[in-house]
C-alpha cells in the first residue's frame, strides 16, 4: 500500500470508529437508565446490596471470646484479650480492636462467627487524613463473654439416653 492510500485508509478508519462510538453513545443516552447516584443527596447505604461490605463491627454483647475471627483473619488484624475471674471462672473481652486501615475486606473472619457478632455494615464514607483513625477499638472496659445458647438435644437422642 503507498504512502498515500495508507493515508487516506487512516483517515476512513479514525471516523468509522468515531462514528461507530457516537452510535453506542447515543444508545445509551436514551435507552440505558444512569447507573451512578447524585451522591450525597441520594441515600445511597439504602440502595446498596445486601452483602455490601462496608465498615467491618463488632457487636461484642454478643461476642463469645472464640477467637475464631482473628484466627481466620490472614493478615492478623484483629486483636483479641481475654482475662478469666478464677474464683467464678467467668471469663472477659478486655480487647477486641480492629485495624481496619488495613483491613482488606476479604470477609473470612465474618465467615466462622458462631453468633454473628463480627459483620460488615453498608456504611462506606471511611475517608480519613489519618489512616491511624481507622483503628477500632470495640471494648471500653471488661466485658463477660457471651454464653451462647446450647442447642437442645435431638429428641431421638434424648428418648436413646432413656431406653438405656
Ligand atoms: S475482612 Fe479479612 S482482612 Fe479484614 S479483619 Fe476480616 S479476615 Fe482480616
Ligand atoms: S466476633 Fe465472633 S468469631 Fe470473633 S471472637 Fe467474637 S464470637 Fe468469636
Amino acid at each position: 500500500m503507498s504512502a498515500l492510500a495508507r493515508y487516506f485508509s487512516n483517515i476512513r478508519d479514525s471516523v468509522s470508529t468515531t462514528v461507530e462510538g457516537l452510535k453506542v453513545t447515543t444508545r445509551h443516552l436514551w435507552t440505558v437508565k444512569p447507573t451512578t447516584v447524585l451522591y450525597p443527596e441520594v441515600d445511597v447505604e439504602a440502595s446498596l446490596p445486601e452483602r455490601y461490605r462496608g465498615f467491618l463491627v463488632n457487636e461484642v454483647e454478643i461476642c463469645t471470646g472464640c477467637q475464631l475471627c482473628a484466627r481466620a483473619c490472614p493478615i492478623d488484624v484483629i486483636y483479641i484479650e481475654l482475662e478469666k475471674n478464677e474464683e467464678t471462672k467467668e471469663r472477659f473481652l478486655t480487647r477486641y480492636d480492629i485495624d481496619l486501615g488495613r483491613c482488606m475486606y476479604c470477609g473470612l473472619c465474618v465467615e466462622p462467627c458462631p453468633t454473628g457478632s463480627i459483620h460488615f455494615t453498608p456504611q462506606f464514607e471511611g475517608a480519613r487524613h489519618n489512616l491511624g483513625d481507622l483503628y477500632r477499638r470495640f471494648i471500653d472496659e471488661p466485658l463477660p463473654v457471651y454464653k451462647n445458647p446450647k442447642k437442645p438435644k435431638p429428641v431421638a437422642e434424648e428418648s436413646k439416653g432413656e431406653e438405656s
